[in-house]
């Protein structure tokens, strides 16, 4: 994944200790962003870059700080442990995930380091004793950074040496304007700065004058996703709601979609449809959205990337209001202030589409139509990371097609390249599956959704619970809580989880026959011996008293 950087990580001058934990990471040599960014970055500058989705852009940032935090620490003069880097992100996941690369990075030197992320834990109170220990590195979203800052568990003013705000574009637009200028003022009057961010627009310009004094801007990629050769896009027409269940079924059951898949859909609502229509046919997927407690949505992407699932159904909501202009974002922030009625119960630092690594996804299917160019790019920018290969695929309805072609004439102008390309699917072919299907999708009443919603939720949140507590002891058992269980049991039908031979396209058979083969012999996942019980099940007993939750 070099692209064309001709440095090699020891060219860089690094500790020996951090190059040792980026070759035990596999990587042979600096992306484009590193390569440009880390030089600079040591030498003091401040930087503005923008990079695409999955260009390594993490560790652009996070080798410099490392390097420079460790050179700090052998230094005779410098004793005091201090807050010496601040990373702010927009989301839990995002900070969960950025934690995690420092950690990685710093394995080597993880005595010297202490790093520590506040934006997913729900507990403000349990955060004060990590931040009274001054961690080097601290990552939070600016809401919680702010809080603390204001409740005196944190300190910047005399200590703060390099400050980094990840998808800096999305901390304007998920309603953290006024959160980050009162966190500015906590902040001493020079320090470095990183500002990562997926496009230059006008807020960004805004925070430039903010936050960086006389930065390099690195505008490394004209094109935010990569190109044909690595990321096959697709459309399929399809001419009502209907065939959109069916090519879904066909696809996956059908083994037409192989590896781990990512569908994202436009509602909380749709997301529990899809699980359990797809649930019809003994085809198990989590969901992801915002309702769900933040716990819960690390787990799940921590064990997608596991290779615990295969489907994920996900909202993109923020995305979703994405502004297309400046006056609608602002509308967008005051509504997110106000806490319109449609944004209560939801976490409003929730997103997936942007920044996360979700690891080896073969595919992103959109089940629902994106609602913009901006949201297109970042589901798609889920598949096709690092060196690898992907295939981003859109179902369109016949009234979706005028949306569709102005996304896909914005991303031809970015790319240069024709993107979309039909999908060669001949619908008739597996009409002998559309009475199953019909079957599947009758089963799936709004009362049956709202039921399974309620009963996710509810599940989630105690499974949150023992993520907190049970599993902090217990680190073995955390595979072994499952998130893609089936939501509403009584209305699967066994006669739908196989498909009879007779029902499967002609042209298809030897192939499928071949593919669900190899599908049965895979060895699988997660690693539950025989017997084993989910632990949460006999969980009741032991720790009621202590969480209150027990089922
Ligand atoms: P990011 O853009 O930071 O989300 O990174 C995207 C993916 O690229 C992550 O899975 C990283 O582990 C991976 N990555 C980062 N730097 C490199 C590199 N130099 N070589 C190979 N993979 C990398």
């Amino acid at each position: 994944m070099a692209d064309g950087a001709e440095l090699s990580f020891a060219q860089l001058g690094l500790d020996p200790r951090i190059l040792q934990a980026v070759c035990e990471l596999g990587w042979a040599q600096p992306t484009l962003i590193q390569a440009r960014a880390i030089p600079l970055a040591l030498e003091g500058k401040d930087v503005l870059a923008r990079a695409k989705t999955g260009s390594g852009k993490t560790a652009a940032y996070a080798l410099p700080l490392l390097q420079h935090l460790l050179r700090r620490k052998a230094s005779p003069t410098v004793a005091e442990q201090a807050v010496r880097g601040l990373i702010l992100v927009p989301t839990k996941e995002l900070g969960r995930q950025v934690l995690q690369m420092l950690r990685q990075l710093a394995a080597y030197c993880a005595r010297d380091l202490r790093l520590v992320d506040i934006s997913g834990q729900a507990d403000f109170a349990a955060q004060r004793p990590l931040l009274m220990e001054k961690p080097d590195v601290v990552v939070g979203t600016p809401s919680r950074v702010l809080a603390h800052l204001q409740a005196q568990n944190l300190s910047l003013r005399d200590s703060l040496e390099i400050l980094v705000m990840d998808e800096a574009d999305l901390l304007f637009s998920f309603g953290f304007e006024e959160d980050l200028k009162s966190l500015l003022c906590h902040l001493p009057q020079i320090y470095q700065s990183f500002l990562m961010s997926a496009t230059l627009n006008e807020d960004i310009q805004a925070l430039k004058e903010l936050v960086l004094h006389n930065p390099v801007t690195l505008r490394l990629q004209e094109s935010q996703l990569p190109d044909s050769s690595q990321l096959s896009q697709f459309q399929i027409q399809c001419e009502t709601e209907e065939d959109k269940f069916l090519l879904l079924y066909a696809l996956l059951k059908l083994a037409l979609l192989r590896g781990k898949v990512i569908l994202f859909v436009g509602s909380i609502g749709r997301c529990y449809r899809l699980k359990l229509f797809l649930e019809q046919f003994s085809i198990p997927a989590c969901v992801l959205n915002s309702e769900l407690p933040v716990q819960s949505r690390c787990h799940i992407i921590s064990q997608f990337n596991r290779g615990f699932y295969d489907y994920i159904v996900a909202t993109d909501e923020h995305d979703l209001a994405e502004p297309e202009g400046p006056r609608e974002g602002e509308r967008k922030r005051r509504r997110r202030r106000k806490g319109s009625k449609a944004e209560k119960g939801r976490d409003q630092e929730y997103g997936v589409s942007r920044g996360i690594d979700f690891q080896n996804v073969s595919a992103v299917l959109n089940f629902d139509l994106p609602p913009s160019v901006e949201s297109y790019i970042h589901r798609a920018g889920r598949t096709a990371r690092a060196d690898n290969p992907g295939t981003a695929l859109t179902l369109v309805l016949p009234s979706e097609r005028g949306p569709l072609a102005k996304i896909e004439a914005a991303l031809t102008a970015e790319s240069g390249e024709t993107t979309l390309q039909p999908y060669q699917f001949r619908m008739e072919e597996i009409e002998g599956l559309r009475y199953r299907c019909q079957d599947a999708m009758r089963s799936v009443t709004k009362q049956a959704i709202k039921e399974a919603r309620l009963r996710e939720i509810k599940e989630e949140l105690l499974n949150s619970e023992k993520l907190k507590t049970y599993f902090e002891d217990n680190p073995r058992d955390l595979g072994l809580l499952r998130h893609d269980q089936p939501l509403h049991p009584a209305i699967v039908k066994p006669h739908l989880r196989n498909v009879p031979e007779y029902l499967v396209p002609p042209t298809l058979r030897a192939v499928i026959q071949r593919r669900l083969g190899q599908r049965r012999r895979r060895k699988p996942l997660p690693p539950r011996a025989k017997g084993q019980r989910n632990p949460l099940r006999s969980f009741k007993g032991t720790r009621k008293q202590k969480t209150g939750a027990g089922r």
